[in-house]
């Protein structure tokens, strides 16, 4: 079973998500724990965790077919004292919104080392992660590989591998893997999408990976930058995307679509579980 689906909205009530997934033909889905824009947000209340547990209940969507994504506010790798701070307070207050929701994972970006050197970033982000862990339960940090622009971690995968063997509690650590970040990395998922998807597995073998983001590129191989294009219309094209429907090892994982269009979010589904039928 292939779980793919967009990264839905929460607008009016985080219950309402599911719903939202599965009107356009949704197997999972990804969301905002709260509103992303800003740093403190009110607790969730206790009618929407029963109404969201409900729904996804009924709409037959089990726990691992999510994957909450953290707000962009935060910035895991910074060395600047207040931003960490207030980082820190919103990281555990999102993975307590996953435990509520009975989420099994919370994605997060490494974040961008901006002051020192990229060591210093590296070594702040193992830390901020392993604090964040000594400090709730359950839940699971799934780090995203990103593009690699300017002064963001994780663009290279062995840099993943690094801050995972630095934790103190890889355990509770796994990654997730965006397609478009890896093309803008270099990793030439056009080309040889399967070769890349096997150097990933090798690197951190099938448990640890939580789930993908399936997103196409509006920019070239290598260009580090972080564009995503709508799946079969960018510089990716749609073949590498059918091929990974015919990866066993994606099956039981949220394959999310972060891609620009919110018209073609059906569509792209329907294509997607289609090819997986094959
Ligand atoms: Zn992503
Ligand atoms: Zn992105």
């Amino acid at each position: 079973m292939y779980y793919i689906g967009p990264h839905v909205s929460i607008a009016k009530d985080i219950s309402l998500a599911p719903e939202r997934a599965k009107e356009l033909g949704a197997t999972g889905f990804a969301l905002f724990t709260k509103n992303q824009k800003i740093w403190k947000a009110k607790p969730l209340e206790e009618e929407s965790i029963k109404a969201f547990e409900e729904n996804m209940k009924r709409l037959a969507f089990p726990r691992e077919s999510v994957l909450p994504h953290a707000g962009y506010l935060i910035n895991p790798a910074t060395g600047k004292d207040d931003l960490r701070e207030k980082s820190f307070l919103l990281m555990l207050d999102e993975m307590e919104r996953a435990r509520l929701l009975d989420l099994k994972a919370l994605n997060i970006h490494p974040g961008a080392y901006v002051e020192g050197e990229r060591e210093d970033g590296i070594k702040r982000t193992v830390l901020f992660i392993d604090q964040v862990l000594e400090r709730t339960e359950s839940v699971m940090i799934a780090l995203e590989n990103t593009a690699g622009a300017g002064t963001v971690l994780g663009d290279k995968l062995e840099e993943l591998e690094k801050m995972m063997a630095l934790s103190k509690h890889p355990e509770r650590i796994g990654i997730t893997i965006d397609t478009m970040h890896l093309f803008g990395a270099g990793y030439d998922v056009k080309g040889n999408v399967g070769k890349v998807m096997d150097e990933v597995f090798s690197r951190f073998g099938e448990e640890k990976l939580i789930g993908m983001h399936l997103n196409d590129s509006k920019v070239p191989l290598s260009s580090h930058k972080d564009r995503h294009e709508s799946l079969g219309e960018g510089l990716i094209g749609i073949e590498p995307f059918l091929h990974l429907m015919h990866d066993e090892r994606l099956e039981g994982k949220p394959l999310v679509l972060e891609t620009p269009n919110e018209e073609k979010w059906a569509e792209e589904i329907r294509i997607l579980l289609d090819e997986g039928k094959k």
